[in-house]
């Protein structure tokens, strides 16, 4: 069993860090030739703990199996869970909570403050040799570069193309990360550590639910920026191995990082389109998937739910769709649906495909969470999660556990390291 070190900007700042409650048990080579770690989370104190207690709770490790299933379900990358289990023993958290560890599976647990780690500690070969075990296991299409600047220079592309992916998909469900500090942002593109995360459901860009986030950093709204803030640290990280020349390095990393904006949009585009039944986006579309938001927050709707009642045009009596502005905008989209050479049935399934009928709701996974810590009781939660492994069934069933709760949200609070 090992702890892994690693550095970290939280909340803007270096740190020095490492698995200070978690346990890396080793790798498991599926039949299908997939390498993944397990890991222990919450299995007790490591030399990286510091004054923490190396523990974890029941309920904050049972909210990480939900969501973190629900993502999976959603098909976007992510780290999974294989087991929660009870310790037996009772830990402090303000109130004495049941003991719990999760059992983590992840492609791997190499961060971009893996990196920041072998800058902090180490040498240019450290640097080199980090680069080139992260290529074979996750890049290994790049291992046979001969030319190593080249092969670099593409890893650190491959590493900006895979976040502004993960993180348009985040955008497109309402998922809040929460603590998007660079030593939770996992060079292969998953999501990785649900500590305050939660998905939104009123609309509402600049929606924060961990308690100390104070400033927004990790808003909803800013997660793509932060998202190419976190790329820049890991690109310095690069600058020793990118050219032996620092200012032709640096102009690389630069050159690189810049790429994520574009890629991000588009893919947030081509998502937006799926959601809203447009196979081949056009340029002036951008409008039309604004101006719809624009509208969903004005109205403080729900967000999945209306892209659901868009998709079955069974609109619930509510203030967007009563709108006048709202009638006007969905008249513009009917026509440029209606534009393509498409069936209604073919467009209505690719909205289908692309817009969840169910996502973990906050008031779902907490009553999820009391009952199992107050009663014992997991029923509720299998039944949660097992609704969530297929969003896009769009089931009678998921449809009850879809309802918004606005007024839970509204003062709605998650944490770290609980
Ligand atoms: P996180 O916010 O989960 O990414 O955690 C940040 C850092 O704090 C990581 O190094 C964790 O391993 C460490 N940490 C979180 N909770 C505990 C705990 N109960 N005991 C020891 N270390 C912890
Ligand atoms: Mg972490």
């Amino acid at each position: 069993m090992i702890a892994q070190a690693y550095c970290g900007h939280q909340f803007g700042y270096f740190t020095m860090l490492g698995d200070g409650r978690a346990m890396l048990l080793g790798e498991q080579i599926t039949p299908d030739n997939k390498r993944f770690d397990i890991q222990l989370k919450g299995s007790g104190r490591t030399i990286y703990s510091r004054g923490g207690d190396g523990k974890a709770v029941l309920g904050p490790m049972l909210r990480e199996y939900i969501i973190s299933e629900a993502m999976y379900g959603l098909k976007i990358p992510t780290t999974r869970s294989l087991a929660v289990t009870l310790t037996g023993e009772e830990v402090f958290r303000e109130v004495l909570q049941p003991g719990a560890v999760l059992t983590r599976v992840a492609s791997s647990h190499i961060r971009v403050g893996t990196f920041q780690f072998a800058v902090a500690n180490g040498e240019r070969e450290d640097i080199k040799a980090l680069a080139d075990y992260t290529i074979s296991r996750h890049f290994n299409e790049l291992d046979n570069i001969v030319d190593e600047k080249e092969k670099y220079k593409l890893f650190l592309r491959r590493v900006v193309e895979l976040q502004a992916e993960l993180i348009s998909s985040w955008q497109l469900v309402g998922f809040i990360h929460g603590v998007m500090n660079t030593d939770n942002m996992s060079i292969c593109g998953e999501t990785i550590d649900y500590g305050p995360c939660a998905f939104m459901d009123t609309y509402k860009k600049d929606t924060v639910f961990s308690s100390i986030d104070r400033d927004g950093r990790y808003s909803y709204k800013n997660q793509p920026s932060i998202g190419q803030w976190n790329l820049s640290r890991f690109a310095e990280t690069l600058v020793p191995i990118l050219d032996d020349d620092t200012d032709k390095s640096l102009e690389i990393a630069i050159s690189e990082v810049v790429k994520y904006q574009k890629i991000y949009d588009t893919f947030w585009r081509k998502g937006m389109s799926k959601k809203l039944g447009i196979f081949d986006e056009e340029k002036d579309d951008i409008f039309i998937f604004y101006d719809l938001l624009s509208l969903i927050e004005k109205y403080k709707a729900d967000y999945t739910n209306t892209f659901i009642d868009l998709n079955f045009e069974d609109f619930e009596d509510n203030e967007l769709f009563n709108s006048s502005d709202f009638l006007k905008w969905k008249e513009r989209w009917k026509n440029r649906v209606n534009k393509q050479s498409k069936s209604a049935d073919e467009i209505k399934s690719l909205m289908k495909n692309n817009n969840p009928a169910i996502i973990p709701r906050n008031h779902k996974v907490e009553e999820a969470i009391e009952m199992a810590v107050s009663k014992g009781d997991i029923s509720f939660t299998k039944r949660l999660v097992d609704l969530l492994s297929n969003p896009f069934e769009h089931t009678q069933e998921q449809k009850k556990f879809s309802k918004e709760h606005n007024k839970f949200d509204e003062n709605y609070k998650t944490y770290c390291g609980t």
